[in-house]
């Protein structure tokens, strides 16, 4: 399809990168880019990164928009309609809903994304914020530049560079963790609990295994309670406790829904002309014959620029292929996995995080290398992601481990 209309349904990574994608693959009709927020598409792995340490106390931080809205406008032509989320997917009528304005497509990706989960009873008390928008972030760095006492809810990886950001600044904060362990479902129990250790280095408190039983305080927040009985006074609380796919407004589409929308592996949703991208998919990934649903930044962008061409030319479309990739920045530190954290061994071929402050693992599935977890290896961690694509056995990856190692410090006197 050359012609037409294709809608996209989430105005972030996703959406954006599958109106360009539509455009590269030599679309000219029209392309109607729908977002709840008001904002233009801005990328969201900064917000809790540079967004809130990097800049002076005070100081305005940059917003990370993509695109300026001429570019979009003029250069991409695409029309946006923003602060508008659509509220209903009509398969039959080929329509996205906005209450009761009706825009048909002829090929539509829906990229809408996750919300954040929220801590119930939480509701209507202020310094109380998850971290998933743009206004969240201008909000907890608010609360931040004013020296809050903060308390972070769930050890995972938002939470976790939220706590690096307040100690950044010198503030008190203590990070509060249900699990024995953090990080058990992203990276498994040893490399968890590794992780966890930078934030004992640089002076957070971390409580494992501990539940929060309530929140207090008149109309702001001022304690939270816990199941150990212990209170903690806070005047900012981060609920990281993770995210739901945002599908509530597909509920009655049809569209198979299965926490995410159920996809082939090319991200076709089963209804004619509509694909699914992003955070919001739950496709089939060959590589690992098994069904994911990713939350990274490269697996979006990627989809949303496969699912736009796939939608447009359905008859070749390809699938999507991918070994699992993202990063996250704590403290001075860059923690980075490629592949699937499921594994029948995890076993640490370099450094050792305690005591160089760096570390290699892998990961083992019967024979095979399923994934690699780098503490501040930024050369090698797409290395071992090419040899996850490339199916290497454990073996070889051990091999090149051995060859890549770094050689220990000798200290000679
Ligand atoms: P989203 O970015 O969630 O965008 C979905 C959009 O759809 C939203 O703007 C939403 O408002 C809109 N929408 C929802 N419902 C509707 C509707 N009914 N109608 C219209 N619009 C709708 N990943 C990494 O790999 N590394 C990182 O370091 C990292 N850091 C992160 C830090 C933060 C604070 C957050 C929140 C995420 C981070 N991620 C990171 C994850 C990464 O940002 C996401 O995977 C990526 O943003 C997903 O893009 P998406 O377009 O699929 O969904």
């Amino acid at each position: 399809m050359s012609r037409g209309r294709v809608v996209v349904v989430g105005a972030s990574l996703a959406g954006l990168r599958a109106a360009e994608g539509a455009r590269k693959a030599g679309f000219e009709g029209r392309i109607t880019l729908i977002g709840a927020e008001a904002h233009l598409p801005y990328d969201r792995p900064p917000l809790s990164k540079a967004y809130l340490d990097d800049v002076e106390p005070g100081a305005a931080p940059e917003t990370p928009t993509f695109r300026t809205e001429e570019v979009l406008r003029d250069e991409l032509g695409v029309e946006l309609l923003l602060g508008a989320p659509a509220t209903k997917l009509d398969t039959t009528g080929k329509a996205v809903l906005i209450g009761d304005q009706a825009v048909e497509y002829d090929a539509a990706v829906i990229a809408t994304g996750a919300t954040a989960r929220q801590l119930p009873g939480a509701e209507g008390l202020a310094g109380v914020h998850t971290l998933r928008t743009l206004d969240d972030a201008v909000a907890v760095r608010a609360a931040l530049d004013a020296g809050a006492r903060t308390v972070v809810i769930g050890a995972g990886f938002i939470g976790s560079e939220v706590a690096s950001g307040a100690r950044k600044r010198g503030l008190d904060v203590t990070v509060i963790e249900a699990s024995p362990t953090p990080l058990v479902r992203a990276v498994g129990e040893a490399m968890g609990a590794a992780c966890a250790s930078l934030h004992h280095r640089n002076g957070t408190d971390l409580r494992c295994g501990v539940g929060v039983t309530g929140l207090e305080g008149d109309g702001r927040v001022e304690r939270v309670l816990l199941s150990d009985g212990s209170t903690l006074d806070a005047d900012l609380v981060v609920v990281g406790v993770g995210a739901v796919p945002a599908t509530d407004w597909l509920a009655d589409s049809g569209l198979r829904l299965d926490n995410g929308i159920v996809c082939d592996a090319t991200l076709f949703t089963g209804a004619e002309g509509v694909y699914a991208a992003g955070d919001v998919a739950r496709w089939h990934n060959p590589l690992f014959d098994r069904s994911m649903r990713l939350e990274h930044w490269t697996s979006a962008a990627e989809q949303g620029a496969i699912a736009a061409r796939n939608a447009l030319d359905p008859a070749s479309a390809k699938p999507y292929e991918t070994v699992p990739y993202f990063w996250s920045d704590w403290y001075d530190s860059r923690i980075q996995f490629v592949g699937v954290p499921q594994a029948d061994e995890v076993q640490v071929v370099d450094g050792d995080l305690e005591r160089d402050g760096r570390c290699v693992a892998l990961y083992r599935e019967g024979d095979r290398l399923v994934g690699a977890l780098t503490v501040n290896g930024q050369s090698v961690i797409m290395k071992y992601r090419g040899l996850i694509m490339k199916r290497a056995s454990w073996a070889d990856a051990l091999a090149f481990a051995e060859k890549r190692r770094a050689p220990a410090v000798v200290s000679a006197r």
